[in-house]
Order: structure tokens, then C-alpha cells, then sequence
């Protein structure tokens, strides 16, 4: 940022009104100063008194600090620690005003790289980000976690006849719903496109199956007055394994969701119940 002459003046004489400048509890600024200035009158004082005890012959040590103190320069001297304390509790308010203008950014960054801004869900990247740790929490909890990999039906016929714009208000309007389904602790993430996941924490598969037909269910019945439509979503999930990596689940989810579609759309499919039925046919 590039601080010209005038705005530096003017954040001085604003941060010089604020009552954090002169509150010496919060303001650590204050005592630098103030230590800071100390010396200076010290100095001058004991200069000032050496000269005066050594050249003139008359002098004693009363008159000598009568003559030191009847002197306004010497005052302009003893002031300097309250000067000094005064520019540095000013300053220290520019700093403090700064550091928290920083931290709304830095904030509001961390808000934007981790939020689908058409959704206000959670995405990709934050997903990404939180995956291992996740399951490094419900591993030590003892807890199933479950994943599910939810893809609107035909969306691109969405678009296609009502248009793009009402896509968006039916993504953004599924989000809401989605987020209004989940619990506080489960985590809800636009993927891309119209694919949404749901990490749900604590959650076997058997409630995730319930949980997901849920959704599923409402979705078909209507989730929003402003989605006039009907429409609906296919479901597949899949139980995080011990060896699992972000890779290996999105792919199985990813998988059981491709056989929701095979099969006719509107429905959730489990991982596991795509295993048993390989198995079952190779047997
Ligand atoms: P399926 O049932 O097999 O999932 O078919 P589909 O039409 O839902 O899937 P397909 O992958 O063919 O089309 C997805 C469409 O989603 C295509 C793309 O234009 C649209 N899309 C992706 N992102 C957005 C978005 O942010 N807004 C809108 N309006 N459309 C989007
Ligand atoms: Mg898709
Ligand atoms: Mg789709």
C-alpha cells in the first residue's frame, strides 16, 4: 500500500482523537515512549549541574538546581518523556488500528479461498484442505466417517430450457438446503458444477444410506419455493476405510454415484453395495 504525505498526516491526527493513544492498560506503546524520554531531561540536568558545580566558584548545590530549574529549556528538556510518551502512544495506535484493518483481510481471504461464493458452501480447496484431518479426528475417536457424492439429474437440460441464470438459483438454493440438512459438524462442499459432497462426521454407512435418501427425498418432493421444477439427484456414498486417501473414497463414492446413474437416477447407491454385488456375480 503507498502511503502518501497527506493520508500519513491525517491517520496521525485521527489515531491523536482516538482514547487508545493516551490509555496507558492497553497502549504498551505509552511506556516506550515514556522510558525512552527519560534520559534525556536526566542527561541535560546532571551536564547542567557539573558545569555550573565546577566553573562558577559561588555556586552551591541549591542555587544550581534553583538556576537549572528556573530555566524554561531545561523544562522543554524535562517535558520530553511525556512528548515521547504521547508520539508513541499515538503511533502505537496506527499500528493497532493497522494490525486489525490486516486481520479483517486476512479474514475476509480466508473466507473467499475457502467458500463457493455462488453456494456459500465450503469448496474443493477447503475440502482438500481438511480431508486428513478429519480423518485423523475419527480415528482417534473411534468414529466412522462417510462420504457422499451427490450430481444433479439432466441439470444441463436445467439450464438448457429455463436458462443459465435459473441453474445458478438452483444451485445456490440446493446449498442452502444441503447446509440446512446437515449438522453443525458435518461439512458440506460444492465440488464443481453440479456435484456437491457431504463428509459426514460420525456416521456409518447404514446412517448415511438414511440420511442421504433424505435428501434425496426431499429434493424429488421440492426443497425450494423458488425451484418451480421438478427435479432430482443421484447419491453414492462410500465409508472411509482405514487406508483410504482423499483419492481412493472420492472414488468410490464417485462410483457408486456413476451406478445411481446407470440405474435409472433418483437413487443412492453404497460403495459397499456395489462390492458385494461384483462379488456376488464372480461367485
Ligand atoms: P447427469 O444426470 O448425467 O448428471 O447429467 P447432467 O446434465 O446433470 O450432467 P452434465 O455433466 O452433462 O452437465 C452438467 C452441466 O452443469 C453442464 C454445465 O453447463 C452446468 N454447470 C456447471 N457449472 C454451472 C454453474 O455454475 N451454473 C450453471 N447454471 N450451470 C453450471
Ligand atoms: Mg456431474
Ligand atoms: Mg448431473
Amino acid at each position: 500500500m503507498h502511503l502518501t504525505l497527506p493520508k500519513t498526516i491525517h491517520e496521525f491526527f485521527s489515531a491523536a482523537a482516538a482514547p487508545y493513544s493516551y490509555n496507558p492498560l492497553r497502549n504498551i506503546y505509552i511506556w516506550f515512549g515514556l522510558l525512552w524520554g527519560i534520559p534525556i531531561p536526566l542527561v541535560t540536568i546532571v551536564f547542567e549541574l557539573h558545569y555550573l558545580l565546577g566553573s562558577l566558584d559561588s555556586s552551591t548545590f541549591g542555587t544550581a538546581l534553583e538556576i537549572i530549574f528556573g530555566s524554561p529549556v531545561q523544562w522543554f528538556f524535562i517535558a520530553h518523556p511525556v512528548l515521547f510518551a504521547l508520539v508513541f502512544g499515538i503511533l502505537g495506535t496506527i499500528r493497532h488500528e493497522k494490525e486489525n484493518e490486516l486481520m479483517v483481510k486476512i479474514h475476509q481471504l480466508e473466507e473467499l479461498t475457502s467458500h463457493d461464493t455462488l453456494t456459500g458452501l465450503k469448496n474443493r480447496r477447503y475440502f482438500v484442505n481438511i480431508f486428513y484431518e478429519e480423518c485423523a479426528r475419527s480415528y482417534r475417536r473411534g468414529e466412522s466417517l462417510t462420504l457422499l457424492f451427490l450430481d444433479i439429474d439432466h441439470f444441463k437440460q436445467i439450464n438448457d430450457t429455463h436458462g443459465h441464470h435459473f441453474g445458478d438459483v438452483v444451485l445456490s438454493e440446493l446449498g442452502r438446503y444441503l447446509l440446512k440438512r446437515c449438522r453443525p459438524y458435518d461439512t458440506p462442499v460444492r465440488w464443481g458444477g453440479e456435484e456437491f459432497l457431504i463428509l459426514l462426521r460420525a456416521t456409518g454407512e447404514k446412517s448415511a444410506m438414511l440420511f442421504a435418501e433424505r435428501i434425496r427425498a426431499g429434493v424429488e418432493a421440492g426443497f425450494s419455493s423458488k425451484i418451480s421444477i421438478a427435479m432430482t439427484l443421484s447419491i453414492g456414498l462410500a465409508e472411509h476405510e482405514v487406508n483410504d486417501t482423499l483419492e481412493t473414497l472420492t472414488d468410490h463414492a464417485d462410483r457408486a454415484l456413476y451406478h445411481a446413474k446407470q440405474n435409472g437416477r433418483n437413487r443412492v447407491v453404497s460403495w459397499s453395495a456395489l462390492h458385494q454385488d461384483s462379488t456376488e456375480e464372480d461367485s
